[in-house]
């Protein structure tokens, strides 16, 4: 007898949290450089490991066009990426992978959310089935993006509001990731 995994959908496939990196699961330092600068948002690593309960799996999805304009170095994002990997590691929470679009914001590169191009990579990469999975994000390009590759979305924080977007709102609304995890049930 073999044991399932807790990831496993009926299905067979993964249910995933599609992450957003800046505003999101660190603070939002606008073109982030320096590893020293990290800084989590509050409780985020308890907000993870209840959607690890649950049977999530994690993939980040990041803009990052500050390398297209030379302001964020491609070694340090990769380096900012290791340490904060590492750092979810010892709260006990697994990030699979950092995707990151390093373009400009007028290309809408396919890669670039909103649109959906590195979540349906994800998706491909840990055999993820979409219309179990979330995306969260503190902008309504990271609902978008999330919509587009057939996930449902959370929009958390105050940045930016549903009200007025030209995207289709999000099916939760949340102050932080942490209020938002118990109610991000499987449909
Ligand atoms: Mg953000």
């Amino acid at each position: 007898m073999t044991m399932k995994s807790s990831a496993s959908s009926p299905t067979g496939k993964n249910k995933a949290v599609f992450l957003d990196r800046d505003g999101t699961i660190i603070e939002d330092k606008i073109y982030l450089n320096d590893p020293e600068q990290i800084v989590y948002l509050p409780k985020v690593f308890e907000a993870l490991r209840l959607l690890r309960d649950q049977g999530y799996i994690f993939l980040i999805a990041t803009n990052q066009s500050g390398v297209a304009r030379g302001i964020v170095d491609i070694n340090n994002l990769h380096e900012i990426h290791r340490r904060i990997r590492a750092r979810f590691s010892q709260e006990g929470v697994d990030l699979l992978a950092f995707y990151y679009a390093p373009y400009m914001t007028h290309t809408d590169h396919p890669l670039r959310k909103p649109n959906p191009g590195m979540l349906l990579r994800g998706a491909l990469d840990y055999n993820v089935n979409l219309s179990q999975s979330w995306m969260m994000g503190d902008r309504m390009i990271d609902v978008e993006a999330g919509h587009r590759a057939g996930c449902r979305s959370v929009l958390l924080g105050d940045r930016e509001t549903p009200e007025g977007s030209i995207y289709a709102p999000p099916e939760i609304c949340s102050p932080s990731l942490y209020e938002a995890a118990p109610r991000m049930t499987s449909p």
